[in-house]
């Protein structure tokens, strides 16, 4: 089993929300190995706080595609951290 997708410590864990948000972009360009795919959507199906997050930002992508594809706005940048200090405290 191929994991090295994770960036990290939490190997051999189920994905926190912060492992889920800090692969989402990757995620959604399905630029990763399936089963690390597979452990998001399952924490995504499971968890409304992030399908509410990869919601906001597969809008914001899609709009952002039509101007630029390789440049994410500092508009999602800030709401990731604003999340990420969010979901820190229960993760
Ligand atoms: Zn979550």
């Amino acid at each position: 089993m191929m994991r090295e997708a994770w960036p990290m410590k939490a190997k051999g864990k189920p994905p926190t929300c912060r492992d889920v948000l800090a692969l989402l972009t990757e995620y959604m360009e399905g630029g990763m190995p399936p089963a690390v795919a597979a452990d998001l959507t399952r924490h995504l199906e499971g968890c409304a706080a992030c399908g509410r997050f990869l919601d906001s930002l597969k809008t914001t992508r899609t709009a952002v595609n039509r101007l630029r594809c390789d440049q994410v706005p500092d508009e999602v940048h800030a709401r990731l951290r604003g999340f990420l200090r969010a979901a820190g405290g229960r993760a």
